[in-house]
């Protein structure tokens, strides 16, 4: 079987094929440009590799409803061109196979789901905390788009008594991604994330505001597990010091064992390591070519 998978970020698409066993058996990249030149390339990519459906995991906001006459737009994205673009109906023009379509936070959710840290579970949630924060959502093997999608990176977040960084998000200031994103660790300490080391005061308030909001959403959703990934969290220290804070916050109110001696293993990485987003989008076209055939 040969599924299609484009992972379409803001700054760079990744597109591949791969198996129904979440193998990628082979997978270019290219900068994102304007959406007609940037699908021009993924239309050329695609053109002779006879695929059977095609997962696409986007950059947002994006319309997901079936039901809107804009489903499958990106939507009010300041990014030039891409602003109320028909991304998904360009594409099925190009090919009349299954297309899944879903926010690139909800497809990795989906790729941990199915082959990554989160396999065998019909609940998790997908944190990326790198130039924004994103939350995907899993549950009852389904993800979950609700009014929208969910936006569980604007959060508003409880401020560290010694943090003075005003936030960096232009809708919030101070929520989640304003105060936990990569560029919030630039605008406080005035060097990149990557370069502050691991002792430094830093991962202390940045596991205050994450560990805040994962304790919030394990209150809300009750996943079975949830996974952080995206650039910050390359930084493995931050592992232990957020699964602490979320034990603080919940403070023995939710019982499980999961979140008890067991969080280790209930606050993990990405299984999928940086395949995350490619894998989950192979995973929504396997989904869309399963759905196609009922
Ligand atoms: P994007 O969110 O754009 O898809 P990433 O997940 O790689 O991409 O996140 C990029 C952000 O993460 C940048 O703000 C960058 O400074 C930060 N970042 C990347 N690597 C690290 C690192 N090792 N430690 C801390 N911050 C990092
Ligand atoms: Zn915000």
């Amino acid at each position: 079987m040969r599924i299609g998978a484009i992972e379409a970020g803001g700054t760079k698409f990744v597109c591949g094929i791969g198996n129904e066993n979440g193998e990628i058996l082979e997978r270019v990249s290219f900068p994102t440009e304007r959406p007609e030149v940037t699908l021009a390339n993924v239309i050329a990519y695609f053109r002779d590799k006879e695929v059977e459906a095609i997962g696409i995991g986007s950059f947002g906001p994006i319309d997901i409803d079936p039901s809107s006459p804009t489903y499958g737009y990106v939507t009010t994205t300041p990014k030039p061109g891409w602003g109320n673009y028909p991304f998904l109906p360009e594409l099925r023009k190009a090919f009349d196979v299954p297309f899944g379509w879903d926010t690139d936070v909800n497809a990795a959710a989906l790729g941990e789901a199915t082959w990554g840290a989160a396999a065998g579970l019909d609940s998790c949630l997908y944190y990326t905390i790198g130039t924004g924060v994103g939350v995907g959502v899993y549950a009852e093997g389904k993800l979950v788009h609700g009014l929208v999608h969910p936006e569980g990176g604007h959060v508003l977040t409880r401020r560290h008594p010694e943090d003075t960084y005003e936030g960096f998000c232009p809708y919030h200031g101070d929520c989640l991604e304003g105060m936990a994103a990569g560029p919030a660790l630039e605008g406080r300490w005035k060097v990149k994330g990557s370069e502050l080391g691991v002792d430094h005061k830093a991962w202390e308030i940045e596991a205050f505001y994450i560990g805040q909001a994962v304790a919030g959403a394990v209150l809300l959703m009750s996943p079975k597990r949830v996974i952080l990934g995206g650039g910050v969290m390359h930084q493995m220290q931050l592992f232990p010091l957020i699964r602490e804070q979320v034990r603080k916050n919940l403070n023995g109110y939710v019982s499980a064992e999961a979140v008890l001696a067991g969080i280790d293993a209930y606050i993990v990485p990405p299984g999928l390591g940086d395949n995350a987003g490619l894998s989950g989008s192979l995973a929504l076209g396997l989904r869309a070519l399963e759905a196609s055939a009922k």
